[in-house]
C-alpha cells in the first residue's frame, strides 16, 4: 500500500478501515542469501538498500527485541555532515544527502526537518579551528558559514553572550544539519525493506555464530538455526558481546549516553544547538519540549539507563550557554548504550572469519550515519569491497596505526 494524500482522504472516507500492517510478520526460513544482526536503523537501512540497490532480498533482518528500541528510537536526532577529516566528510555528507531525498525514496513520514545546527564557539582558537572546518566541508561539497556574535545575537538572543567563564563569541553553522523522527526512520526502512521481500523478524536473538574451518556459514538464534552465506552484524551497543561469541574481541567499549526531554514551550530554538566548550546539544522538538544530551557516563555498561551525577553535569552545561533552561521542567529522560571506538569513527568492513561482516564503533553519532552506513554495509555484502565513501573504516586501522581521529583524542571514549 502506497502512502500518499489520496490514500489518506480514501482511508478517512473509509472509516480506516484498509491500512494494512507496516510490515509482516514472517516465520524464520532454514536459509537465506544475507542475514543481518539487529534491527535498528543501520541494520534495517542494510537490508533496505541490499533489496533496492543490489537486488539482494533473499535477506533476514534479526532483532532480538522489537524494531526501534534500540539506539534508533532513543538518540536526540540530530543530523550533520560537519566533519574535518577526509575519512570521514564524504560519508556524513552522502548520508546527508540521502536524509534529503530519504521521505519520497522510501515512501514514509519521517519529519526530515533541516533547521540547521550551529556548533557555538567561545574563543579566538576555536574560532580559527571552525573556520578549519568550515573549509573541509566546503571543500568536500557541502555547506557550512561562520556566524558573528551580532548575527547569532538575532538568531538566539537568549544565548548567555557575556558569560564571564565561556562567552558566546559566535558559531559555525549547517543549515541543511536538523533533526529527524527516529523512530520513524526505523518504521520507514522496515516497511521499504518488507516490500521488496526482506523478512524481519522480531523477538529472534542471535546466541551463537555458525563457524566452521574459518567460515562463518550462519547463526544460532531462540527460534533456531538460521543458514547463510554471509553474515552481516549492526547491533551497535551490544557490538562486543556479540562478536564475541565469534571469538573476536573488539577495539569498542560500550558506554551509557542519556537523552532528556523538558515540558512543552513555545517555540524558542530555531534549530539544533552544541556548546563549544562543554558537552551539551539541544534541539525543540515539534511538540515543543527541548530534547538535549552532553557527555557519555564515565563507566563501561551495557545497561540502557544512566546516573545521576551525568544528569547534573548536562544540566550544569546547558545552563552555561542558555540561562533560561533552568526555568523548564524536566519531563523525562532515558539511556541508551554506546559502542565507542577507539578513535571514534566506525567500522564498516570483512571480518578475518569469512562470511562474516562488522558495522559498529558508531559512539553517539550513528543516527545521522543510518542512510549512508545502510548503503555502505549494504555495498560491502554486496559487491565484498568497500563503498569509496567507507575505504577507510577498517578494523585494522587500529593494528596499522591509521587512526581517523575526527576529535584529536586518541584512544579515550569519553573525550570523543
Ligand atoms: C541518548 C542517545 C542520543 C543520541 N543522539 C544522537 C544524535 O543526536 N545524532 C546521532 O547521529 N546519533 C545519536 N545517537 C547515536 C545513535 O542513536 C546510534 O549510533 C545508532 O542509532 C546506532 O545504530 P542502530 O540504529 O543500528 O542501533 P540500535 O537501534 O541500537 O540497533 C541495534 C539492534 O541490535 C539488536 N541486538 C543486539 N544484540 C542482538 C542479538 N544478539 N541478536 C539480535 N539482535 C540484537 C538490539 O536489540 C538493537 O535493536 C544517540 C544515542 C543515544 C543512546
Amino acid at each position: 500500500m502506497r502512502y500518499s494524500v489520496l490514500s489518506l482522504l480514501k482511508e478517512a472516507f473509509n472509516g480506516n478501515k484498509g491500512w494494512k500492517p507496516t510490515w509482516r510478520d514472517p516465520e524464520p526460513q532454514a536459509e537465506y542469501d544475507v542475514i543481518i544482526v539487529g534491527g535498528g536503523g543501520h541494520g534495517l537501512a542494510t537490508a533496505y538498500y541490499l533489496a533496492r540497490e543490489f537486488g539482494i532480498n533473499r535477506v533476514a533482518v534479526l532483532e532480538k527485541g522489537w524494531i526501534g528500541s534500540g539506539n534508533v528510537g532513543r538518540n536526540t536526532t540530530i543530523i550533520r555532515s560537519n566533519y574535518l577529516l577526509e575519512g570521514n566528510q564524504p560519508f556524513y555528507e552522502k548520508s546527508l544527502k540521502l536524509w534529503e531525498g530519504l521521505e519520497q525514496d522510501f515512501n514514509y513520514n519521517a519529519m526530515v526537518s533541516q533547521r540547521g545546527i550551529i556548533n557555538l564557539y567561545h574563543s579566538d582558537p576555536q574560532r580559527d579551528a571552525f573556520v578549519r572546518r568550515a573549509n573541509a566541508m566546503r571543500l568536500s561539497g557541502a555547506d557550512a558559514e561562520i556566524l558573528n556574535q551580532n548575527t547569532l545575537r538575532q538568531m538566539c538572543p537568549f544565548l548567555d553572550f557575556d558569560n564571564a567563564r565561556f562567552p558566546v563569541q559566535g558559531g559555525l553553522i549547517q543549515r541543511r544539519g536538523g533533526t529527524v523522527r527516529h523512530d520513524a526512520v526505523a518504521w520507514g526502512y522496515a516497511r521499504g525493506a518488507d516490500q521488496r521481500g526482506v523478512d524481519i523478524l522480531q523477538n529472534c536473538e542471535v546466541t551463537d555464530f555458525i563457524i566452521e574451518n574459518g567460515v562463518c556459514s550462519g547463526v544460532e538464534t531462540n527460534r533456531g538455526i538460521i543458514r547463510a552465506n554471509k553474515v552481516g552484524v549492526a547491533v551497535a551497543g551490544s557490538s562486543g558481546r556479540v562478536m564475541a561469541q565469534a571469538g573476536m574481541r573488539l577495539p569498542i567499549e560500550t558506554h551509557v549516553l542519556q537523552a532528556f526531554v523538558s515540558e512543552g514551550l513555545k517555540p524558542v530554538l530555531p534549530g539544533v544547538i552544541t556548546f563549544g566548550a562543554g558537552h551539551f546539544y539541544v534541539s525543540q522538538s515539534d511538540k515543543g519540549g527541548l530534547v538535549f544530551g552532553g557527555d557519555i557516563d564515565g563507566y563501561n555498561s551495557y545497561a540502557q539507563r544512566g546516573n545521576l551525577p551525568v544528569v547534573e553535569d548536562v544540566c550544569e552545561s546547558g545552563m552555561a550557554i542558555m540561562p533560561m533552561i533552568g526555568r523548564s521542567k524536566l519531563l523525562r529522560m532515558w539511556g541508551g548504550v554506546m559502542d565507542m571506538s577507539m578513535d571514534g569513527s566506525p567500522i564498516i568492513d570483512k571480518m578475518p572469519i569469512d562470511g562474516l561482516y562488522l558495522n559498529a564503533g558508531w559512539c553517539y553519532g550513528g543516527f545521522k550515519a543510518t542512510p549512508a552506513s545502510g548503503w555502505c554495509f549494504a555495498h560491502l555484502l554486496a559487491k565484498d569491497e568497500p563503498h569509496e565513501t567507507a575505504t577507510q573504516y577498517r578494523l585494522d586501522r587500529f593494528k596499522r596505526g591509521a587512526m581517523v581521529d575526527e576529535r584529536g583524542a586518541g584512544a579515550q571514549p569519553n573525550l570523543h
